[in-house]
């Protein structure tokens, strides 16, 4: 059911079960589970159907990119990574799905921080949800007696690349009145779901000893304020605002909700996208082994090339990927060094096409790496702006060299390709480049709640009534693009909170 919270009187209060702030991907598949097992729930939304600059212009912020040494400002990220209407960023994200490395998942002792609490052999059968509901093959078939395709080409055997699978969903915005309209549309129109539009959430309100919520207060940009009450309570409002939110809702818990251990807002984990002019593959075997690698199609397959658990060991490293597609080669210079690359390979030169690499680098949990409240600047709303800081340490940077010596090397060994490559140079401002619009870890999940913001559900330690759903839960972020994991962390939640539900 659709309300317009600017036609609700001021003052009034909205009782409900289950209540969900954030219409993004994670309110979607959550609140339609929660609605599917008979409970009221109840959608809070910032935005409305259709975007608009006013409420987009609550995301704006502060925010640079660096390393240990460096920093470079780039504020409009802040904004043009996120979209704050009905779906979320889901109106206008690519699709690729794919899950985490089963190396992801382990504690790594030379990457502090890394391993998370739950496994992989866990989360399997709701990736495998996760992705019937994204209407893409299962990662896991062998759970239901199947078998996955295999790549066009086994580079070594596995043993330090890895050829990792994407699937492109059609569950998204970008597809005009596709499936991802239609599950907007479903859902405003169920019954046992009330999807409050242009409702902005500006404080969570704790009981006074803190340890549970008593209710929201919502704000409308027309200047309504009414309260929402429920028995549970989910914040989805994605990687950064998720922070927002606990940090700004301070008057019971002056550090912010859920931050008695000083991690809210620390190790913010974004995917950087690494190139230079010379980031480049030639083929040595024929392009049609390659073919599964390069370019993505929603019909079928693709592979990225990543590395195994026993390559970043042995590499000291975090993970690490290769994304390829066709160069089109300049005249006469490539031509040349194609050609002299091809002779000294002892190769014919047909059919060998040049491919143009992107290098992802993991982007290491780093308590520097942080979502802090500004002292002074607030929103229409009256909420503080955010600054963002996305920090890598000296590991990820030296890490990377390494990997990439070593996917040369393998590359090479096997006589696959040749692997071009000028190497950092010291410096991370020219290369690492704000890659991709996912953000991850600043509400970082814990079984202790002195490591952490929740535990291993999402629930915020010490608030029995509050979960956080989206990518900041993530206690590492590999390089995997993050949504098929969202939504397979969002369905366990929902199996427990329906379970729940019946309990009660
Ligand atoms: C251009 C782009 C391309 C992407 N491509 C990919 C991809 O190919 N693969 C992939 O895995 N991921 C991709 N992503 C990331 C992906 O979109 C996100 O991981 C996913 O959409 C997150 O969903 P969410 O529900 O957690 O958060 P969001 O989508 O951010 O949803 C949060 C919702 O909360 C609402 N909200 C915010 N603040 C408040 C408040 N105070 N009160 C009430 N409501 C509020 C917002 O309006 C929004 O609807 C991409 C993102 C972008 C922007």
């Amino acid at each position: 059911m659709k309300i317009h919270a600017n036609k609700l009187d001021n003052g009034t209060q909205i009782e409900g079960d289950v209540i969900l702030i954030g219409g993004g991907i994670v309110g979607l598949a959550l609140g339609n589970q929660l609605a599917d097992a008979g409970r009221d729930v109840v959608i809070l939304e910032s935005g409305t159907e259709e975007s608009d600059d006013r409420t987009q212009a609550l995301y704006e912020g502060k925010f640079s990119i660096g390393g240990p040494t460096t920093e470079r400002t780039q504020d409009a990220y802040l904004d043009a990574s996120r979209f704050r209407y009905f779906g979320g960023s889901g109106n206008r994200w690519g699709g690729v799905s794919l899950p985490l490395d089963p190396a992801d998942f382990e504690a790594r002792d030379w990457v502090p921080r890394s391993g998370w609490p739950i496994t992989l052999e866990q989360l399997k059968p709701y990736y495998n949800r996760a992705s019937d509901l994204l209407e893409i093959p299962h990662f896991f078939p062998e759970l239901d007696g199947g078998r996955f395709a295999e790549p066009s080409m086994s580079i070594n055997g596995e043993k330090t690349l890895r050829s990792r699978p994407v699937h492109l969903t059609r569950y998204t915005g970008n597809i005009e009145n596709g499936p991802f309209q239609r599950w907007k549309d479903e859902t405003l129109e169920r019954e046992n779901l009330r999807v409050i539009l242009g409702a902005n959430v500006s404080r969570i309100g704790l009981d006074p000893d803190g340890q549970r919520v008593d209710s929201l207060d919502v704000k409308t940009l027309d200047g309504k304020e009414f309260s929402v009450r429920g028995k549970t309570y989910v914040l989805a409002t994605g990687g950064i605002e998720n922070v927002r939110l606990l940090l700004a809702s301070n008057d019971v818990t002056p550090e912010g909700i859920g931050n008695r251990s000083d991690w809210l807002g620390r190790c913010f984990q974004g995917h950087a996208a690494v190139f230079n002019a010379f980031s480049q593959l030639l083929p040595l075997v024929p392009s049609q082994m390659w073919r599964d690698y390069v370019g993505r199609s929603r019909e079928r397959v693709s592979w990225v090339i990543g590395s195994t658990l026993a390559a970043q060991r042995q590499a000291r490293s975090g993970n690490f990927s290769m994304y390829l597609r066709p160069l089109p080669m300049k005249p006469k210079n490539e031509k040349a060094i194609h050609q002299v690359a091809l002779r000294l390979a002892g190769k014919d030169a047909p059919g060998l096409q040049l491919l143009r690499a992107t290098f992802g680098i993991e982007h290491t949990p780093n308590r520097d790496s942080r979502i802090v409240l500004q002292p002074d600047a607030k929103d229409e709303l009256g909420m503080p702006r955010l600054t963002v800081n996305w920090k890598h340490q000296q590991l990820d940077l030296d890490g990377f060299e390494r990997s990439i010596e070593q996917a040369a090397r393998e590359l090479g060994l096997h006589d696959v390709a040749r692997l071009r490559w000028s190497g950092l140079d010291g410096t991370i401002d020219r290369f690492v480049h704000v890659g991709a619009r996912h953000h991850m870890g600043a509400t970082r999940m814990s079984p202790d709640p002195k490591q952490g913001v929740v535990d291993t559900l999402g629930r915020v330690h010490g608030v029995g009534n509050l979960y956080v759903g989206g990518s900041s839960i993530f206690p590492t972020s590999g390089i995997a693009n993050p949504t098929l994991t969202i939504l397979a962390l969002t369905l366990r939640l929902g199996d427990h909170l329906a379970s729940k539900g019946r309990a009660a």
